[in-house]
């Protein structure tokens, strides 16, 4: 497939979206770019399983509207983007609950200023109907559900003026704050226990997929802010779909797949089976091990280990098109939604899909207890529930723990860089702000128009 003789000014590695999120930005800039991808397809971690007219998620993938790289990156043009109801449903003690959802009139940063300010976004942050599939799925699972686990209506309203506030926080102010373990920054906030345990755990958790919230403050700061801010989301048709929309909008024959990259230099890269690159530098945009393997010096992180695991019934629970988050930790589900609610593309018509996602170890028989705690969870009986997929990751997420340095450097040295989500925080948005940093580093360092990376920064 590649001649020995050939020649590319950038050589990266990996196909993730960091790795071609840079891709885009040098190819844009004039820059000859060859993207290596190990595997026999792109996206890295964000892959998408086809099971019987199924689309299954390997990543339990939360994003936000709100991410900046999802409108800033070239080519995700055409992603569209499908948001969840407005807040999310908490389960606490028996019952579900509302909460998250702004205040009425609680202005254009709350999640319902959100959806207006989806009706006005560049298209890639848009939903074809945002408020549709939202709103009217939400009426029944809601009935009685003010209060509860949250509080009261006064710790209601104060927990909706708190997010609001956070929402207009400038993202520096945010940085400045004394850098703790999440779960004991929460302690120190000045908020009732109950909307602690009720809501502000649980939706961190399943934010920063760490259910001992043992990530730095700061990094759970700023995923607050971008749950205030805008509405969680999945991208239509599926994780991959992100990905593959980069890819596909790179210059033909950018992209080698089934190619592994053993060793590089900063003018060489050598393949298992294809031979060696001569190039003006490399860029390693691989996951934080294998990064550290191409590049031995390079940290490796801890990492949360992630289960999602898909099922599809006869008739949808009823839970609208919310998330639900669990708040008694009495089971190994941290977070399910009936995802053909959110994105009906995942599923063929009639046949509800239910994604559930776990969070550190699961227990051995992982689809056995987490039907038992779904029947809880939605209130209806699982037996005849059928299982589609369980996707074990055991290195879904690299930890976060204080300090975190949010900006780890992407030049290694002239003619060596590094991405990924590694590098910045442990999401897409982080990944693909990588992707943009390095790809802003190469620019300046070959003489080329550099790329300006934008601020601020969201988790
Ligand atoms: C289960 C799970 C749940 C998640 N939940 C969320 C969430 O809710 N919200 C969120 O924002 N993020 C979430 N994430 C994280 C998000 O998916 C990642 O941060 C992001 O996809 C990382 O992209 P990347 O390009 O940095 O790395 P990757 O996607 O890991 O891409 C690296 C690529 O490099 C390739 N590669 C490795 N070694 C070599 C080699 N030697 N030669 C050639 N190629 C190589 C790999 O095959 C891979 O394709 C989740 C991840 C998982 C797994």
């Amino acid at each position: 497939m590649l001649e020995p003789a050939y020649q590319a000014d950038v050589v990266i590695v990996g196909a993730g979206v960091a790795g071609l999120a840079a891709a885009h930005r040098l190819t844009s800039a004039g820059v000859t770019t060859v993207v290596l991808e190990a595997a026999p397809y792109v996206g890295g971690r964000m892959a998408t399983e086809k099971v019987d007219g199924f689309r299954l998620d390997r990543v339990g993938q939360l994003l936000s509207t709100s991410y900046p790289e999802l409108r800033l990156t070239p080519g995700l043009d055409a992603l569209v983007l499908r948001p969840f109801a407005p807040g999310v449903l908490v389960h606490s003690d028996g019952r579900r609950h509302r909460a998250g959802a702004p205040l009425s009139g609680g202005g254009a940063r709350g999640a319902l200023g959100a959806v207006r300010a989806l009706a006005s976004a560049p298209r890639s942050a848009r939903s074809p109907r945002p408020t549709a599939s939202a709103g009217a799925r939400t009426g029944a699972p809601l009935a009685g559900a003010v209060g509860g686990a949250v509080g009261g209506a006064v710790d209601q309203a104060r927990l909706g003026a708190a997010l609001n506030r956070l929402a207009a926080v400038p993202v520096q102010r945010l940085l400045a704050r004394p850098e703790l373990p999440a779960a004991q920054a929460l302690a120190n906030r000045g908020l009732p226990a109950r909307t602690i345990e009720g809501f502000l755990r649980p939706l961190l958790a399943a934010l920063l997929c760490d259910p001992e919230l043992t990530t730095s403050s700061r990094c759970a700061d700023l995923a607050l802010r971008a749950f205030a801010g805008g509405r969680l989301c999945v991208p239509e048709g599926g994780a991959e779909t992100l990905p593959e929309l980069l890819a596909r909008a790179l210059p033909p024959g950018t992209v080698h797949t089934g190619v592994r990259v053993t060793s590089v230099s900063t003018n060489l890269v050598t393949t298992a089976d294809h031979g060696e690159l001569r190039c003006r530098a490399v860029l390693v945009a691989t996951d934080a091990r294998a990064a550290a393997e191409l590049l031995p010096g390079l940290r490796v992180p801890d990492f949360h280990p992630v289960t999602v695991v898909h099922h599809t019934a006869d008739e949808a629970p009823e839970s609208g098109a919310f998330l639900l988050l669990d708040a008694d930790r009495r089971g190994p589900v941290a977070h399910t939604a009936v995802i053909s609610h959110v994105d009906p593309t995942r599923s063929p018509a009639g046949r509800p899909l239910i994604s559930s996602t776990v969070l550190g170890t699961p227990p051995e028989d992982v689809d056995q207890a987490v039907r038992a705690h779904l029947s809880r969870l939605y209130g209806t009986s699982t037996t005849r529930w059928e299982t589609l997929a369980v996707h074990h990751t055991a290195e879904a997420v690299p930890a976060m723990r204080p300090p975190h340095d949010l900006r780890r450097p992407v030049r290694l040295l002239a003619g060596l860089y590094v991405c990924g989500d590694h590098r910045d925080t442990s999401t897409v948005q982080g990944a693909l702000h990588s992707g943009h940093r390095a790809a802003s580093a190469l620019l300046t360092d070959l003489g080329a128009e550099p790329v300006r990376v934008q601020e601020p920064l969201a988790a």
